[in-house]
């Protein structure tokens, strides 16, 4: 009671720790937001030739001891927290100053960096409109921008989604669904929306070769990509063995630790070495 009448106690440790490791943890989020302290690693996408053909924007937390916080850890609660919204802000103009750069050379002009947007982000009034300037601000050529949706963000409300998605892509901007396989959407949701890709989610990837469940999940969503003309990536490759499947079944880009991991583009020198414009 002497805590003031807003601070909810509660009998059990175990579930009071937990409350005070998310009030701290929203503290930390608000503190490296001001003080621009997040990084943005970028992680390779290779067409079946192992060509560059861009990135994906991976967002990192250092820690107090070097550590890199996972993104898994602490997206969640800047989604609980509204956090994200502004985190997400941060990690769309950082990316767009990023495609800036690179449209400046002709090696790296064809490029294209795929950035992640939460369902709270997405859904925000203002979204189409932020999304537009901060394009235009970085000025570079939209269709370099790729938007990552998870099946959660489509699944809110289906009309909002489709005109926002439409406004969108009427400016350029590319669409990957992400996680495919891993929710709830179905064939006729994805011929209604304007997604240029289908990212196979990794746990298909990773087992496809042991498990014959997978293996199938995998060979469905290629033969349906390409039936509804839409592009495959495999996320999580991993394998030599898993790539030769996939280029096997026709899967046109592929990303993963075998290509490389997600790093600072200050450590992205051979990476760009393999790109050829
Ligand atoms: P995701 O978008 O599905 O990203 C792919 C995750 O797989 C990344 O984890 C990446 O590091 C990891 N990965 C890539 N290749 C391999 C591989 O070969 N093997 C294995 N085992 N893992 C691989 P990460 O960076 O920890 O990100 C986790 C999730 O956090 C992302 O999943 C995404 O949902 C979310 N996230 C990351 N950055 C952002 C962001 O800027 N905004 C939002 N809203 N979410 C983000
Ligand atoms: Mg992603
Ligand atoms: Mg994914
Ligand atoms: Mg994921």
């Amino acid at each position: 009671k002497e805590d003031g009448r807003n601070t909810i106690r509660f009998f059990n440790p175990e579930m009071q720790a937990v409350v005070d490791a998310h009030a701290r943890m929203e503290i930390g989020l608000r503190e490296t937001l001001q003080s621009g302290g997040f990084r943005l690693f970028y992680q390779p996408q290779v067409d079946r030739h192992g060509r560059l053909a861009g990135a994906e924007a991976l967002i990192r937390w250092p820690g107090a001891d070097g550590r890199m916080i996972s993104p898994a850890e602490f997206i969640p609660l800047a989604e609980d927290t509204g956090l994200i919204v502004q985190i997400g802000q941060w990690v769309l103009s950082t990316a767009c100053a990023q495609i800036a750069q690179w449209q400046q050379a002709p090696a790296t002009r064809h490029l294209s960096i795929a950035v992640n947007v939460s369902a709270r982000q997405f859904h925000q009034a203002d979204f189409v409109e932020v999304v537009h300037r901060t394009v235009e601000a970085a000025g570079i050529d939209p269709s370099r921008l790729k938007l990552e949706l998870t099946e959660s963000v489509i699944l809110g409300d289906l009309d909002e989604t489709v005109a926002r998605m439409n406004q969108l892509r009427a400016l350029g901007i590319q669409f990957a669904l992400d996680d495919f396989g891993t929710g709830y959407s179905s064939l006729s949701y994805l011929k209604g929306l304007p997604f240029a890709q289908l990212k196979i989610d990794q746990s298909f990837i990773r087992d496809m070769t042991q498990d014959e469940g997978s293996e199938i999940i995998v060979l469905a969503i290629l033969s349906m990509s390409r039936a509804l003309g839409l592009e495959a990536i495999a996320e999580g490759v991993e394998t030599p063995t898993q790539r030769e499947f996939l280029r096997l079944h026709g899967c046109e880009f592929y990303q993963g630790y075998l290509f490389g991991k997600p790093l600072p583009i200050e450590a992205w020198g051979d990476f760009l070495a393999t790109a050829s414009g």
